[in-house]
């Protein structure tokens, strides 16, 4: 196992692993840097086949937040739970409340959120033992699913991207989702009200069914949103929807969504943009849902209630930061995501 040496390591601060046998809690706690303020970013709890697994994924994971929260404009660094386990069958109030000491125990460097596998009620358990965990139900600042906001920024950051690669305004779009799930169902649902036609897919077609029912979508299977007649690819799914085996079947000329590791490889955003395509960085696009949960850490901590004017003003400044972007992307002549990155390290090591 390696640590230090890893790349994934590289310009982290801190890597914290943690184990309660009694509670049945191994987890690790990356902090990628705290340069902007406590670090902050979700918990997510898998059954990793292995320790160097859930560690490469803390590391890789934890990093993306620092960029994501410094485009956000928010004063976050980056950070990281994993939880090694099932969460199908290995959770218990036991587990998070060992959690939420671990995350005590750090005395506020990292705040830690709602993540794949883990649920508000599991974070109630948690919170029982640390003040630092946001995602809260049923207190005057409770931020609530970060979904919707998400959804609304993506909608922006396409209506942005549309403009300026085809000219067009939402109403004359086609847009093609891929995953109708919270975020790309929203954003579904938005997308329609604003007069844009839809071709949309999901792995679960009740889902899609259901939107196809509210907003008039068409339905397509999951292989074939790659070939859809569309001016918008918007991948709301998983990650690596943007591959090397899919890009040259896109119709689209913007690709625009809510996922989170759109791209498959850094590679894969320089061919994105040698093809023409206007691709919005997913973790400058999609910083929505963290600006809400932003919203709830810093509720708390002022013992105020959350404040949605705070959250527009932020979703709204985070456009003109995509802006900025696209800007020097095409000044540049250099991937999108090439660029977001460095001015998420500028910002980062501005801070320092
Ligand atoms: P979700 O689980 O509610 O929705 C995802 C949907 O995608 C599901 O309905 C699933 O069936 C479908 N899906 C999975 N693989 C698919 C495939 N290959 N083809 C078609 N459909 C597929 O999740 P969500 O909260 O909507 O998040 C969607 C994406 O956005 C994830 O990548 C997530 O990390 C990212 N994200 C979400 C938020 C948020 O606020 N929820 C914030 C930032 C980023």
């Amino acid at each position: 196992m390696t640590i230090f040496s890893s790349p994934a390591f590289e310009g982290h601060e801190s890597l914290h692993a943690f184990h309660d046998a009694r509670a049945g809690l191994s987890c690790l706690i990356a902090i990628h840097s705290t340069a902007l303020g406590p670090a902050s970013g979700g918990v997510r709890m898998w059954p990793y086949p292995n320790d160097q697994a859930a560690i490469d994924d803390a590391l890789r994971l934890s990093r993306a937040m620092s960029y994501k929260n410094a485009m956000a404009g928010i004063a976050f660094g980056g950070g990281k739970t994993v939880v090694i386990g099932d969460s199908r069958t290995a959770k218990t109030p036991a587990l998070f409340e060992a959690l939420g000491r671990a995350v005590e125990s750090l005395g506020g460097r990292y705040w830690g959120a709602e993540d794949v596998g883990v649920s508000p009620a599991d974070l109630a358990d948690a919170r029982r033992a640390t003040r630092y965990m946001a995602g809260l139900e049923g207190h005057p600042a409770a931020s609530g699913d970060p979904s919707p906001v998400t959804a609304e920024g993506v909608r922006r950051g396409i209506a942005l991207c549309a403009r300026r690669r085809l000219g067009k305004p939402l109403s004359e779009l086609t847009v093609a989702i891929q995953g109708v799930g919270h975020v790309g169902g929203l954003l579904a649902d938005r997308l329609a009200a604003d007069g844009a036609r839809l071709v949309v897919c999901d792995l679960n077609p009740d889902i899609a069914a259901a939107v196809a029912a509210r907003t008039g979508a068409k339905v397509v299977s999951t292989d074939a949103i790659f070939d859809a007649e569309a001016d918008v690819f918007a991948p709301c799914a998983l990650g690596g929807a943007i591959s090397a085996a899919t890009l040259p079947r896109l119709k689209a000329k913007v690709v625009a969504g809510g996922a989170n590791n759109q791209l498959e490889s850094a590679e894969i955003g320089r061919a994105v943009f040698e093809a023409g395509l206007l691709y919005a960085p997913d973790f400058v696009i999609n910083g929505g849902g963290i600006i809400n949960v932003a919203a709830e850490i810093g509720a708390l901590q002022r013992g105020e209630p959350y404040d949605p004017a705070w959250v527009e003003a932020k979703v709204a400044a985070m456009i003109d930061t995509l802006e900025t972007v696209l800007d020097r992307s095409q000044a540049e002549r250099r991937p999108a995501d090439e660029i977001a990155v460095r001015m998420a390290k500028e910002r980062i090591a501005a801070a320092r």
